[in-house]
């Protein structure tokens, strides 16, 4: 994968989206409140813009995408599940680290406690650390010492020689991860107002677009064929399933590890074979990019990891290079 900086990224999409057919961007619009028909079904919303005008917008589907704080789940009373994160987060963009191999990303799993490195754009590497809460106090304390402390002590650790740090230290104490039915008659959630995972595995971002993409396939056919209501919440309820079937199964397993537990049995046997198995390595590799929902591949992966166990250390490596099937 690659990196890039959300003060990068985010004007990309605001510009692809401005310049969508159809789409009218209101940059600095708040929405306050939903609007519902006769029978309670959400059907648009009103806005503050950023002129301090308010604005009604009536239509026949609401897509929040409002993050994992979603004031639009809150108005239309759709409570998220919130599972508590047992790891708080400390990082800092910086210029002139030396990583020690040529990976866009570098993650190390201290068992509970976790460092991190992401090669971004224009020469910029960000540093994390994301340890057990436990040692909240100790960064509270002193931020910047305890985050390069953290980093120095890192096992084949990023080289700090010259690296100059361009931004304050931040501190992200709480990030519950938090899921909601993606979709409902007449409101469909993507992004992080579906689903909010874990920070510790980057995915938040990737989620988003993916989840907003599956909602545009479900739901642009009956909007644009001008269907009813029916048949649009029929289709917001397809997106749903979709959602749940590819999703739900990685949001139990980061939720899991997020209650910083160590590696269990299973995890330290994939991940073990994954470094001497190069077709152990590349079901990790789908399980981890999350290609696939993880009951499709974790029975071949579980199979592939014991085998290379059973032949003992160094005996096995496997092609890289041929494609993976999964029932
Ligand atoms: C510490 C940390 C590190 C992370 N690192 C990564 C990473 O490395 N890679 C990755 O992929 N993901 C990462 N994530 C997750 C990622 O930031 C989110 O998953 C992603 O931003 C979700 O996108 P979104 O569009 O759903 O929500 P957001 O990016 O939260 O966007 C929601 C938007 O809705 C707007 N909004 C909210 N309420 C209203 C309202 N009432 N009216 C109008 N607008 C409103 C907000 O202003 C915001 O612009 C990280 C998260 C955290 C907390």
């Amino acid at each position: 994968g690659f990196n890039l900086r959300r003060a990068s990224m985010d004007p990309v999409l605001r510009r692809a989206a401005a310049a969508s057919p159809n789409v009218t961007l209101e940059a600095g619009a708040t929405v306050t409140d939903l609007l519902r028909d006769s029978r309670g079904r959400p059907a648009g919303i009103r806005a503050r813009l950023s002129s301090g005008e308010h604005r009604e917008l009536h239509a026949r589907a609401v897509v929040a995408a409002d993050g994992r704080d979603s004031t639009v789940g809150r108005l239309a009373r759709v409570p998220a599940r919130i599972h508590e994160n047992a790891r708080f987060g400390y990082f800092a963009q910086f210029r002139g680290v030396r990583l020690p191999n040529a990976a866009a990303s570098v993650l190390w799993f201290g068992n509970p406690d976790m460092g991190y490195a992401f090669r971004n754009e224009d020469g910029i590497t960000v540093l994390a650390a994301m340890p057990h809460r436990a040692r909240l106090p100790e960064f509270k304390a002193d931020p910047e010492g305890s985050l390069m402390g953290h980093l120095r002590a890192l096992p084949d650790g990023p080289d700090l020689t010259d690296a100059e740090r361009i931004t304050p230290v931040i501190g992200r104490l709480r990030s519950p991860c938090t899921i909601r039915k993606a979709g409902r008659p007449g409101i469909g959630f993507v992004g992080d107002a579906a689903m909010a995972s874990d920070p510790l595995w980057g995915v938040g971002c990737g989620f988003a677009f993916q989840t907003g993409d599956w909602l545009a396939q479900e739901l642009a056919g009956p909007i644009a064929r001008g269907e009813d209501e029916t048949q649009i919440d029929a289709a917001l309820a397809r997106y749903a399933r979709r959602h749940r079937r590819a999703l739900a199964g990685h949001q139990a397993l980061m939720n899991d590890y997020a209650s910083g537990r160590r590696f269990s049995l299973v995890e330290r046997l994939l991940f073990s074979a994954a470094a001497r198995d190069a077709i152990t390595a590349r079901h990790l590799h789908t399980l981890g990019s999350r290609m696939r929902p993880p009951q499709r591949i974790l029975p071949a992966a579980l199979t592939r990891a014991a085998v290379v166990k059973a032949r003992g250390a160094g005996s096995s490596s496997g092609s890289a290079g041929r494609g993976l099937e999964y029932a």
